[in-house]
């Protein structure tokens, strides 16, 4: 059979899409118009759609590759719209090569860029700018809540509320059309203008109320920012080896040996928080320290939660201030005693380390709470600012023109189609798909 050979956008395409390496089962995907050609030369013919049948699947020269559970998704009813064929081997090197050389030998067949089956599904239609988002974020998810919160939008949340605001919006882009039609004066707001401007305030609160989430979607999609702040010596850096039961900074009795800030990633109950140590908060004489103090204070100036750190035996740093900070007195172990208010910590021995986890975790979650959030990036940040500003000017009172009123609605409906990625796509795509693995 004949299928003109096309190595470009509409070449088929393969990947490995599961992790690289020595694993129980590798999955191996192709889509694409060869793919029944494929199945039919390699599979011994092309299955029933969607039921996993076992097969042996066999090289241009007869020779048998691996014996694989394969599945055929038939073209439309597939993830990228295309005819997609998978491939469950068994998770060797050896066969995962060789299996992926079988197949981009054929003709037509070609190995595929990172992101570009969930490119083929946004540009098939079967996913919106926002669900590929959520995709992304899903695949990178470490923790419960991020997990949450990507499934949630790669099941389309946000392009559904997006396609509902934009629905509205054109309603009463609508309205002000036959007003403008209807009317013999045109400097009289009629009915029909009043009911437009109402439908812009209606979705003007909701997009406010979106926006309002967007704090707490972009932070558990990066990680809540808790610092480690205090005098050179309090102990910053062995209670983070500790809290992170691992060693990551370099702890030094000399002072002053942090000179630059090091994170780790923690998970505290499904919340992701990202803890930085930074350098001795201190003034000094050398310049390369003055740097990290100077870095430490703006880590701390924009972090979620500052654990503000003296050692239970020196005295309380005098640079920080007290909004937004959790005081800790570290060395418990030492025979002094910690200041009420403060939450004593051993890093040696371990005490105290379960009370400031909890501690932290408590009061990160009392931020913004209520309806998980839509928006998670800067992208729809932006966006959703843009439409707000646009409605505000469309809602204003004393606005009598329905032609400036329509105008400021049409922009609202352009900022919300970018948002979903109807028009002004490209660029957001391809970073994005640019930060996909292959086989995604
Ligand atoms: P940083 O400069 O604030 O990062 O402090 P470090 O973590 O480097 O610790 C400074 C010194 O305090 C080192 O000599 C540590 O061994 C000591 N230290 C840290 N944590 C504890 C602790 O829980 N108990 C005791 N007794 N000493 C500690």
């Amino acid at each position: 059979m004949a299928i003109p050979v096309d190595n470009g956008l509409h070449a088929t395409i393969v990947a490995l899409s599961s992790a690289p390496g020595r694993a129980g089962v590798a999955l191996i995907r192709v889509s694409g118009p060869h793919v029944r050609f494929v199945l039919e030369t390699m599979a011994g013919g092309v299955p029933v759609p969607r039921q996993a049948t076992l097969r042996r699947l066999s090289d241009a020269a007869g020779e048998t590759i691996d014996r694989a559970l394969i599945l055929y998704f038939p073209t439309p009813h597939s993830f990228t719209g295309e005819d997609v064929a998978e491939f469950h081997v068994h998770g060797a090197r050896a066969v995962v090569a060789r299996l992926l050389e079988a197949l981009t030998g054929s003709p037509g067949l070609r190995l595929a860029e990172p992101g570009e089956f969930t490119r083929r599904a946004f540009e098939a239609g079967k996913l919106d700018l926002a669900a590929v988002e959520g995709l992304a974020d899903l695949i990178d998810s470490e923790t419960e809540w991020q997990r949450r919160q990507a499934l949630r939008q790669m099941e389309g949340a946000l392009g559904q509320v997006t396609e509902g605001w934009r629905g509205r919006l054109i309603e009463a882009m609508a309205l002000l059309a036959a007003e403008l039609d209807f009317s013999d004066e045109g400097d009289v707001d009629g009915p029909l203008v009043e009911r437009a401007r109402a439908i812009a305030l209606e979705v003007l609160a909701e997009l406010r109320q979106a926006l309002g989430s967007f704090a707490r979607g972009e932070r558990i999609r990066d990680g809540f920012v808790v610092v480690l702040a205090g005098p050179p010596n309090a102990g910053k850096s062995s209670l983070l080896n500790a809290l992170a039961r691992r060693d990551v900074a370099i702890v030094s009795p000399i002072a002053g040996t942090t000179r630059d800030a090091i994170e780790v990633r923690l998970d505290l109950d499904g919340m992701p928080v990202t803890l930085i140590d930074t350098a001795g908060l201190r003034e000094s004489e050398d310049m390369i320290e003055a740097e990290g103090v100077r870095r430490a204070l703006a880590l701390a100036a924009r972090a979620d939660l500052v654990l503000r750190i003296r050692s239970v035996d020196a005295a309380q740093d005098p640079f920080l201030g007290t909004d937004n900070t959790l005081a800790v007195a570290s060395k418990s172990d030492l025979p002094v005693p910690s200041l009420p208010g403060e939450i004593a910590v051993s890093a040696e021995t371990g005490a105290g380390l379960a009370e400031l986890l909890s501690a932290i975790t408590t009061r990160l979650a009392d931020g913004p709470q209520g309806e998980p959030a839509l928006l998670t990036r800067q992208r729809h940040r932006v966006a959703v600012a843009e439409a707000i500003e646009a409605l505000a000017r469309a809602a204003r009172p004393g606005l009598l023109e329905a032609e400036l009123m329509a105008e400021d609605l049409r922009q609202a409906v352009v900022a919300l189609e970018r948002l979903i990625g109807r028009i002004g796509v490209e660029d957001v795509l391809d970073q994005l798909f640019a930060g996909f693995c292959i086989g995604k």
